[in-house]
């Protein structure tokens, strides 16, 4: 259960301006032998001692905060892997993993992902996306989040359905992030066409605590996406979870060239431009929040 002494997110950020979240865990998965095919959720009961290592390596680098591997243990996706009878287990697994890694002090901000399923398309009904995210913030909270980071989503029709889901059910705090992509243009939108301060808009309306963006883009970009955020919204906090700068495909595998020292450079303007919160997405390691972490801290004695 998550300690009843525990302060909100949205209260430490009043007092301590800048605090540090974690980095990569489906690229940080790859690295401990996870193989295409398999199911990640389903590592968190048979390869537990895995999964809770990258959690504590991010505890080590600094993460006031850490996500769940449970990004896509909705019960669509869990039904690719004929496991859509387990998401109350497998997200209650997930949610004890990152709390026994995190202890009393430091959050648990449970990873919750997009369905796959577009409500457009009519392949769902908005009650069948609020049932099924209701399943899975309810477990999570069982299992001892605190907090819940809705992520990587595209359109605001399901995120909402997402946000909407964790405000009625649960106690956790609601953080929700959306991934952009630079257009020919040079304005950011995500694949549904969704612009940052559209988003914004939509999503603290739905009832998110913590609004921001992750993946998909360096942190250099992130600086930009941030500054759209801050002037539609001046006073929500914003989350960032940058990817190690944009993917080069080599031999089939993607490698992400920003370095620690660089990605945390880079961190700083994003600060700049408006974020709270600052970690990693994918290709980012331990080593690159711990370089975060210590940018956030200086930045933080300079004041
Ligand atoms: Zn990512």
């Amino acid at each position: 259960m998550v300690p009843h002494y525990m302060q909100k997110i949205t209260e430490k950020l009043k007092k301590s301006g800048v605090l540090v979240s974690d980095g990569a865990w489906g690229t940080f998965l790859q690295k401990q032998g996870f193989k295409p095919g398999e199911c990640p959720e389903e590592w968190n009961i048979s390869h537990r001692a895995e999964v809770l290592a990258i959690a504590s390596s991010y505890i080590a680098a600094g993460a006031d905060m850490i996500e769940t591997n449970s990004f896509g243990a909705n019960r669509f996706k869990l039904e690719h892997f004929g496991l859509g009878e387990r998401v109350e287990d497998l997200n209650i697994a997930a949610a004890q993993i990152s709390r026994e890694a995190a202890g009393p002090d430091r959050h648990v901000i449970a990873s919750i992902g997009p369905t796959g399923k577009l409500l457009l398309a009519g392949d769902v009904t908005e009650k069948d996306l609020y049932d099924a995210f209701t399943k899975q913030a309810v477990a999570l909270e069982k299992g001892g989040a605190d907090a819940c980071c809705i992520e990587t989503f595209t359109a605001i029709d399901e995120a909402v359905q997402a946000v909407r889901a964790a405000r009625d059910n649960t106690r956790l705090e609601i953080i929700c992030t959306f991934t952009f992509e630079k257009t020919v243009r040079g304005e950011f939108r995500t694949m549904m066409g969704v612009s940052p301060s559209q988003m914004a808009a939509a999503i603290v309306e739905a009832g998110a605590d913590i609004i921001g963006t992750n993946c998909g883009n360096g942190m250099k970009n992130m600086a930009e996406i941030v500054k759209e955020i801050r002037d539609a919204d001046q006073s929500t906090p914003i989350l960032v979870h940058a990817n190690a700068g944009m993917p080069k495909n080599a031999g089939g595998v993607d490698i992400f060239p920003e370095t620690p020292d660089e990605m945390a450079g880079n961190a700083l303007a994003v600060v700049n431009a408006g974020a709270n919160i600052i970690g990693g997405c994918c290709g980012t390691t331990p080593g690159h929040i711990s370089a975060i972490a210590r940018a956030v801290k200086n930045l933080e004695k300079r004041k």
